[in-house]
């Protein structure tokens, strides 16, 4: 698959670059390290992600040229989307995207549906920014720095700082080969963990203040409202990280963090809509749970999107704790 995925994109004039929607660091990085990539050897790329690129993945080289429209779609040969489970999380241009003659799905999320007619899905990676630099190491692309910042800060992110489950020899090693590449990690860290806002620091603190744990002990539950998004003159990416610190509980299983969405278009009968982030401490399979709900993600990570009212979602997922021992088990 690597060979006829470097042939099409060798042969390639114009190509589009996507990443998920609320892109994380390596969404970000990934799609960077590609477009860098890509561009050595020639080709046009467009780099596009819906969302506002959030303040900490700022300083990423080359930053600026991620796109959030898209233009003369009938011109790109081939479409590359990267860190996406299924084609819908490229958002509200994923229809428009699938028109592309040639799409290569480049994952490492155990759901990934294999949309597209080439695959790079490799569950076991522990980023999507390493299968990049995989990719990029075949293509006998030459490294720079800037590559190596957006696949160093890709890997850095997803496995939580060399933290959770994901972190495998493979994050190490390419991390290493990226310091080598002149990536300083304190750099890196101060950036991505050492700039937080003020209000993002009293949003940490209405959040923690929101934690319920279910009667048995093993779930938790987190609460971002767009009230304290207001009240702490924050945004939405800044309740990235928060979930963690209601899985660190002492005999936590699985943390959900609902995250409540601009209303937009949405149902005016009190019901709203949320994203739910699920973590857990390795025993329970959240990426089923995320996937019963049309979400999806990781064993360890993973998040769906409902329409509820925020009580209703509280107790439906209070209600999954009772399948704990059942179905949900890894092994
Ligand atoms: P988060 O909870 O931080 O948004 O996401 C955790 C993991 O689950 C990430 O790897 C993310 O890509 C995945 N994920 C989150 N929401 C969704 C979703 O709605 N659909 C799918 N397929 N994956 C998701
Ligand atoms: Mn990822």
């Amino acid at each position: 698959m690597m060979k006829k995925i470097i042939q099409q994109l060798t042969s390639s004039n114009r190509v589009l670059l996507a990443s998920h929607v609320n892109p994380d660091g390596d969404a970000i990085g990934a799609l960077l390290a590609t477009g860098i990539g890509l561009e050595k050897l020639g080709c046009e790329v467009v780099l596009y992600n819906e969302s506002a690129i959030p303040a900490v993945y700022r300083f990423l080289p080359s930053v600026d040229n991620i796109q959030k429209q898209l233009t003369d779609l009938e011109r790109f040969d081939t479409a590359v989307i990267l860190d996406c489970g299924d084609l819908s999380r490229v958002g509200s241009a994923a229809d428009s995207i699938a028109t592309i003659p040639v799409i290569i799905n480049i994952d490492h999320h155990t759901t990934n549906t294999r949309f597209g007619q080439y695959h790079l899905v490799d569950v076991d990676a522990c980023a999507t920014s390493e299968i990049v630099y995989r990719l990029i190491q075949a293509m006998g692309i030459e490294m720079d720095t800037a590559m190596a910042t957006a696949i160093y800060t890709g890997i850095l992110t997803d496995t939580g700082s060399f933290r959770f489950s994901n972190t495998n020899q493979a994050a190490f090693s390419t991390c290493e080969a990226m310091v080598a590449m002149g990536v300083k990690p304190s750099t890196v860290a101060q950036h991505v963990y050492g700039t937080y806002s003020l209000g993002r620091i009293k949003l940490l603190n209405l959040a923690l203040d929101s934690i319920e744990i279910s009667n048995n002990g093993h779930f938790s539950i987190m609460t971002v409202t767009r009230e304290m998004l207001a009240d702490t003159g924050t945004q939405p990416e800044d309740a990235d990280g928060l979930i963690n610190y209601a899985r660190r509980i002492q005999d936590v299983k699985v943390a959900a963090l609902i995250h409540e969405l601009e209303n937009g278009n949405g149902p005016s009968d009190g019901r709203k809509r949320f994203h739910v982030s699920l973590r857990s401490d390795g025993s329970v399979d959240v990426s089923r749970i995320a996937s019963d709900f049309g979400g999806g993600g990781h064993a360890g990570a993973a998040g769906f999107s409902v329409v509820s009212s925020l009580t209703e979602l509280k107790r439906t997922i209070y209600s999954l704790s009772d399948g704990f021992c059942g179905t949900c088990h890894l092994n």
